[in-house]
């Protein structure tokens, strides 16, 4: 029988942790898959980590891992891929936003065998500022990179085996799900959800991280923004090149005195902010190298569930003595 992992990683989550372990439970006991939780406390600071040490007591299907500190969600998915067991690996949010009666769909979908992953977009979301940038770093994304990253498109896909091999081949610092899945290619069925609010504690994201992780999503996955700069500083050069030109004509040919300390001060602002500006996008791509070099571990384990089972062995032992 086909074993479906659920890779949950959990951030501050007690509030819903819980409810979602229930109703996802129920819906997977109806199938007739096997199947085990991979819960991430990405280093919470409330009673996350304790919830799941009570419910990898009560279910042997549950397994954790807690890290030592909040290492991102990304981390938290690589360490949950890494240590999944099962021929399907579904990647799923703690907050009930993605929906879990899909999941027996999902499971048919890859037992067909016809395709190797399915991944979920919504649909019908409120259209605030948040949705709006949303949109255009999906468009930017998409044209920058070449990859093939669907607008709505959330964190929830279930894979197979091999497809999860080759994602976790993928041992790279800074890792960018969205771009790693549509980099591995396979074939990808997609289905749509509608769009569903967060009823129990809180979004981890606002608008300064939400900018970072589109940043980090361009720069991982295309190196386009340097040619940017390059064509920037190119057309200034041109632009520069032609006032100058202007310039001596017009000294020459009219006798007129050179003016425009205002235009001056304008043109250098320009061109510095401008060479800031490219700078900035080195810098980016430099600093990413620079962590990539020193090859620093993704996720560090403060504890396991399997430390829970060497607790009971301890007990056993205390209790023969
Ligand atoms: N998450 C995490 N580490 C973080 C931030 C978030 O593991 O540093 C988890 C979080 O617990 C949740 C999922 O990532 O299960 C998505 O987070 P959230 O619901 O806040 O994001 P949104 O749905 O608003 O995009
Ligand atoms: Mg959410």
């Amino acid at each position: 029988m086909e074993k479906v992992s659920i890779v949950v990683p959990c951030y501050n989550e007690e509030e819903v942790l819980e409810k979602f372990y229930e109703t996802v439970t129920k819906i997977m006991e109806k199938n007739s898959t096997d199947f085990e939780y991979i819960f991430i406390d990405d280093g919470s600071k409330d009673r996350t980590l304790s919830i799941m040490r009570k419910l990898a007591r009560e279910d042997k299907r549950v397994r954790y891992i807690s890290f030592s500190r909040n290492f991102g969600k990304e981390a938290g998915i690589y360490a949950g891929l890494k240590n999944s067991v099962g021929d399907y690996v579904v990647v799923m949010d703690a907050d009930l936003q993605h929906d879990p009666k899909l999941l027996p769909t999902m499971i048919d979908i890859l037992k067909s065998g016809e395709y190797q992953s399915v991944a979920v977009r919504r649909y019908n979301r409120k259209e605030g500022i948040r949705g709006a940038f949303s949109k255009l770093f999906f468009k930017i994304m998409a044209s920058l990179s070449g990859l093939n990253t669907k607008e709505g498109e959330m964190d929830y896909r279930m894979m197979n085996r091999r497809m999860v091999d080759s994602i976790l081949q993928m041992a790279e610092y800074n890792r960018f799900s969205k771009g790693i899945f549509s980099f591995v290619g396979f074939d990808t069925k997609w289905i749509e959800q509608e769009n569903i609010e967060r009823e129990f504690g809180q979004t981890k994201w606002n608008m300064k991280s939400l900018f970072k992780y589109s940043i980090e999503g361009i720069t991982a996955f295309s190196t386009k923004p340097l040619l940017i700069s390059s064509f920037l500083g190119l057309f200034f050069c041109f632009l520069a090149f032609i006032f100058i030109i202007i310039i001596v004509f017009k000294t020459l040919v009219f006798g007129e005195v050179v003016q425009g300390f205002p235009t001056l001060i304008c043109c250098l602002f320009l061109c510095s902010g401008i060479q800031l500006f490219c700078f900035g996008i080195m810098g980016e791509y430099l600093a990413k190298m620079y962590l990539e070099v020193k090859n620093r571990p993704i996720y560090l384990v403060k504890e396991r569930s399997e430390d829970l089972k060497n607790e009971k062995m301890e007990e056993v032992k205390e209790k023969s003595k």
